[in-house]
Order: structure tokens, then C-alpha cells, then sequence
């Protein structure tokens, strides 16, 4: 098979047993790689576990296109069943780790059982070994990855995890490359649980090509079309940073645990004080001309991060009324230590402050920036309330209360779009298949050009959105390129086509998506008792409350709005009343093995 590195790992980490087996093609047709490849799994093998048992596992996985000469080849990808809902999680981060599996001859590693003491697996080419981790256990992700690199070489690529994952926080992530995150679901936990510290892998092998001349052409026009795009010089200086004072300036940058969408201090932690203040270095993942990845030194508080980008900014940022680069960046710099997502923690810790405020809590009130940090620690080491924070926020509120601001979906903290006055965006966090997670359909785009109060189309848009972007995480490649200057999608299906020798169409590739949407939709039903339209509901305040001032100043979206988007959703996908993929369209799309069991 070509494109695909034609091997795959399963390592079991009760009895230390490696195998390898080959990459099937008929399954690879069906579901292109990497994110698709990691819900196939998920589905055919982890049923009716609990998240943190050994018979949960962990998929690692790579795409047809990563490891590859062409821009932006290097989305890792990570699926497990997501210890902070209970339901279907994958989690993807840039850098170079999952090319380095493709140059070691893996399309995906695949981890189960647990092991009894701290355990980390290095691979090199065929060799793959499971080494005792007691050195690293216990310390932060930066500083284990530092520790691997100096004792296997620079050449190794390291998803490692930090404190968190050690300790069981439910939104403990994956780092690599110093400061790339697969930060959502959770999966770093399932890593602590399985005491796995850490991958290191390297290797030598090549990727071969089906038709060289046609890739190396399609290659060449892609990053043409890069270069002499006007928006990638301000990339290359701000990244994602620059979103902050646009968000705020149309209401939807989450501000004190999303009560409004509008930061009178938005300047101060948004692109260009970054850039002037703190910026030393750009960072880019594997073959990308946008180097979206800014390395940023707080003076204050004398560490490192990568960072901030838009997400971090936002919630460790405004939605905790911390109004200064430094404190932000070194909040950044912690999480990414003990391992901890930054969506989730700033989401918390915005909860946490409003609950102070409001007198369910005693911990912090908005803008404390030295409880705030203090805060970070306590949930990485479960410390005091700590042990509480690092459930998530939905447990949170059910134990303190203020469910009606703990603004989450399916148990997932919502990440950075204050969305009253934003129904595709909305809609796009009700439904999409992790939680309340922006990447599936960044839809608040829609919302400004056709309307903010309409509601018709916008459930259409949201769909189409989230075909195409998930597309980019089955092919394993970056999806900037595309959202941001602009590259044609039709260059995609023309790069698999050269890469794999399999003729083939835009349409089935989305179609390739759209299948493993309903898959992971399918997962959510068969695994969680009483699923259905109630989970896709968000928070009271969402409904209930109209957003105090800026640019939404008396914007909310009612229940009925909601009930409206949700029908014309599940009507469009082929859905039921209840939001459960119906028998014709599991059918159609050929999923024959979901069929009879949701
Ligand atoms: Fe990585 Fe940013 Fe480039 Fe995407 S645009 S590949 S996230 S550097």
C-alpha cells in the first residue's frame, strides 16, 4: 500500500507482549487513517469499559498523508474512551511525532492493558521495547521529554505526559515537541492509568508514493498558493493570537467564565502585546510554511512556553479576567508542565470564580493571578479542592452547584467562542462528537456573514463544516492551511489520489468523514445509558441569561432556538428525534457494523 507505512503496532502493557499487523486496506478505504482509523478501532474493540480499566486502550494513530513533503504533514492523532464524559474522545497536536512513526513503519500503535509499574516505550525502526519510567515518573511533561532527548538522541519524537496524567486530572493531555498538545478528552489520564509515561519513537524507513511526479506538482501549487496568500505574514508573526481582539470586539471572547463575550483588557493579552512582549521565537510542525507556533519567554516568572495561542489566551486569559501577558503565559507554561489541557483548567478556574464570587466557593475571585497559578497546581496534584477541580467542571457543579454556568457539553468544558449571539457556532459545540470542542466545526465565521439571529442554513453549515475539517484529521495534515489562506480542498483529494494510486474524488473523502461522524455518534450511543437529544443541550446561562454588554448586549439564544437548530441538524444528517443515526443512513453510508447494536 502506498502512502501508508503498511505496518501497525499493538503493545500490551499487562504482559509486555509487541506485535505488529499489517494495515488493511479495505479498512483504510473506508476510513482514509488517523482519526478515522482511531473511531474504527475504538468502536470494534473497547465496549462497556470504564475509561480508566486496562481494557480501555489507546490509539495512536497517523494518516496517509503525514511524514510527507507537503505543508503542514503532521497531526498525531490519540482516541480512547474519554475518562472526563464517558463517551467517544480522540485528541490531535501538531509537530513531528506521528511522521516519525511513519519513518519507523507505523500507521498506528495501539495500547492496552496496564502495567504495574511506570513503564515507557521506545521505537526505533523494528525495535520496540517497553523500559522501566521510575527516573521520569513524577515529573513535568517539558521536563521528561528534555530527559528522554539527552539519553536516546535529538532524533527521538516524545508524546509524553506530566503530573496530571500521572494523577488521574480527567483533562490531562499529551505533550510533544515542547509544547504540542493533543489537549482535549482527557487521554493523558488514560495514559497515568495504564502507567504509561511516555513514547519515543525514531526511524529510517521511507514513505513510498504511487505517482512521485503528480504529488511533487500538487506539493509545489499548495505551497504557492501558501506564499503568495496576503494573510501569511501575519500568521508567521501572530498565530492564532491575533483572533483575541477580534473575538472581544464582536462579543465572543469568553470572558469571566462566559458571562460575557467582550474584554476591556483584550489588548493586553492579545496578539501584538504578545508579540512585542513576550515572543522569542516562531515554531512550525513538520513541513508547514505558517509556523503558527510562537515560543514565548515570561520575564516575570523566568520560563518557557509555547504559546499563547488563541484557545489559552482566551480561557487562561479573559475568561478568568487575568488582563496580563506574563501571568498568562506563565499559566501556559504550567499546564504544559504538569500536562494539563488549558481549555479545560482556564474553563474551571473561571467557574471556580464565579462560584467564589458568588459565595458556593472559597478559592479565588476573578483576576487573583496568585491563586490563580496556585489554583493550576492544585488540580495537577489533586491537592485540597484540587482532587475536586480535576473531575471536570461538570462534576464540579454538581457538587457545589452552579450547573447553570458551568459551561460545558457532554462533560466537556467548552473551549473559546462566547456563543449567545453566535447559533452556528453553538450549534457546532452541541453537537460536535467530543464535547464542547471548537475544532470539528469553527463555525462563528457563518454567524457574522449571514446574520447572527438567523437561524435557518446555519445547521447545514455546521455539518458541511464538520465533513471537511475532520477530513484533514483522517488524512493526518494540518486544516490552516485551508481555513486560512485559503488552499483548495480539491488539492487534497488530488494528493491522496497521488500518494495512494487510488483514483479518487473530493465527495469521498467527505463522504470517508461523514461516516466516521456517524461511527463516533454510534460510539456515544452505545456506551452512555440514556444518550439522546438531552446531552447536546448546553448550560442555563446559554438560554437563559442575555449577555450584558459589547457587540451581543441582549443576545440569547432561548430553548426553543436551540430545539430549532437541534431538529434541522438531525434532519439534515439522517438522524431521529432523539438524535440517533437512523437505519437507512448507518445503510448508506455502509457502517454494517453498527447496525442492530445502538
Ligand atoms: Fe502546525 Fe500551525 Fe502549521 Fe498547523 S498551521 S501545521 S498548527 S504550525
Amino acid at each position: 500500500m502506498k502512502g501508508y507505512a503498511g505496518n501497525n503496532l499493538r503493545i500490551d502493557l499487562t504482559d509486555e507482549t509487541i506485535k505488529t499487523f499489517p494495515t488493511d486496506e479495505k479498512t483504510m478505504r473506508r476510513f482514509l487513517g488517523g482519526r478515522g482509523f482511531g473511531a474504527k478501532v475504538l468502536w470494534d474493540e473497547v465496549a462497556g469499559v470504564d475509561p480508566f480499566s486496562p481494557e480501555n486502550k489507546i490509539i495512536v494513530t497517523a494518516g496517509p498523508l503525514s511524514g510527507l513533503f507537503l505543508p503542514a504533514a503532521g497531526k498525531t492523532h490519540f482516541t480512547s474512551k474519554s475518562p472526563l464524559t464517558g463517551g467517544f474522545g480522540d485528541s490531535n497536536m501538531g509537530g513531528f511525532f506521528c511522521a516519525e512513526m511513519k519513518y519507523a513503519g507505523y500507521d498506528s500503535i495501539i495500547i492496552e492493558g496496564k502495567s504495574d509499574k511506570p513503564v515507557y516505550i521506545v521505537i526505533k525502526n523494528n525495535d520496540v521495547q517497553i523500559r522501566d519510567a521510575s527516573h521520569l515518573w513524577g515529573k513535568g511533561a517539558l521536563t521528561g521529554e528534555e530527559i528522554i532527548r539527552k539519553d536516546l538522541g535529538e532524533e527521538y519524537h516524545v508524546s509524553i505526559i506530566g503530573q496530571g496524567g500521572e494523577n488521574l486530572v480527567r483533562f490531562a493531555c499529551i505533550n510533544s515537541d515542547y509544547g504540542r498538545e493533543a489537549g482535549r478528552a482527557g487521554i493523558g489520564a488514560v495514559f497515568g492509568s495504564k502507567k504509561l509515561k511516555a513514547i519515543a519513537v525514531t526511524g529510517t524507513k521511507d514513505i513510498e508514493v504511487a505517482d512521485y511526479e503528480k504529488f511533487m506538482k500538487v506539493t509545489k501549487e499548495i505551497f504557492e498558493a501558501c506564499f503568495k496568500h496576503p494573510d501569511l505574514k501575519p500568521w508567521q508573526r501572530y498565530g492564532t493570537s491575533q483572533v483575541v481582539t477580534w473575538a472581544s470586539e464582536i462579543g465572543a471572547l469568553p470572558t469571566r467564565n462566559f458571562s460575557t463575550g467582550t474584554f476591556e483588557h483584550a489588548e493586553a493579552i492579545g496578539g501584538e502585546t504578545m508579540r512585542q512582549k513576550v515572543v522569542k521565537l516562531d515554531k512550525a510542525c513538520n513541513a508547514c510554511p505558517m509556523a503558527c507556533g510562537k515560543w514565548s519567554y515570561s520575564g516575570k516568572y523566568g520560563h518557557y512556553a509555547e504559546g499563547g495561542e488563541y484557545e489559552t489566551l482566551a480561557l487562561m486569559g479573559s475568561n478568568c479576567s487575568i488582563d496580563d501577558i506574563e501571568t498568562v503565559i506563565e499559566g501556559n507554561y504550567l499546564c504544559d508542565e504538569y500536562g494539563i489541557d488549558t481549555i479545560s483548567t482556564g474553563n474551571i478556574i473561571g467557574f471556580v470564580m464565579e462560584a467564589t464570587e458568588k459565595g458556593l466557593m472559597n478559592e479565588a475571585r476573578f483576576g487573583d493571578k496568585e491563586k490563580y497559578l496556585e489554583l493550576i497546581r492544585k488540580i495537577a496534584f489533586r491537592e485540597g479542592t484540587g482532587d475536586l477541580l480535576a473531575e471536570g467542571v461538570k462534576r464540579v457543579s454538581e457538587k457545589v452547584g452552579g450547573k447553570e454556568y458551568a459551561i460545558q457539553i457532554k462533560g466537556m468544558e467548552q473551549s473559546g467562542y462566547e456563543s449567545r449571539g453566535a447559533p452556528a457556532m453553538q450549534l457546532a459545540y452541541m453537537t460536535c462528537d467530543v464535547g464542547a470542542h471548537h475544532n470539528r466545526a469553527w463555525a462563528i465565521t457563518q454567524d457574522i456573514k449571514v446574520g447572527r439571529d438567523v437561524l435557518d442554513g446555519k445547521a447545514e453549515w455546521v455539518i458541511r463544516l464538520q465533513h471537511i475539517r475532520p477530513m484533514f484529521d483522517q488524512l493526518g495534515v494540518c486544516r490552516l492551511q485551508w481555513v486560512e489562506l485559503a488552499v483548495d480542498l480539491n488539492y487534497y483529494a488530488r494528493l491522496f489520489e497521488a500518494v495512494t494510486g487510488w483514483p479518487t474524488t473530493l465527495d469521498e473523502l467527505l463522504i470517508s468523514s461523514e461516516r466516521t461522524w456517524n461511527l463516533t455518534r454510534a460510539y456515544w450511543f452505545r456506551e452512555v445509558p440514556g444518550f439522546g437529544r438531552t446531552w447536546d443541550m448546553p448550560p442555563a446561562r446559554v438560554y437563559k441569561e442575555d449577555v450584558p454588554d459589547g457587540a451581543t448586549k441582549g443576545m440569547r439564544l432561548s430553548e426553543d432556538k436551540l430545539n430549532y437548530l437541534l431538529d434541522d441538524y438531525y434532519k439534515l444528517r439522517g438522524w431521529d428525534k432523539n438524535g440517533k443515526p437512523t437505519l437507512e443512513k448507518l445503510k448508506t453510508l455502509r457502517l454494517e457494523e453498527v447496525v442492530g447494536k445502538i
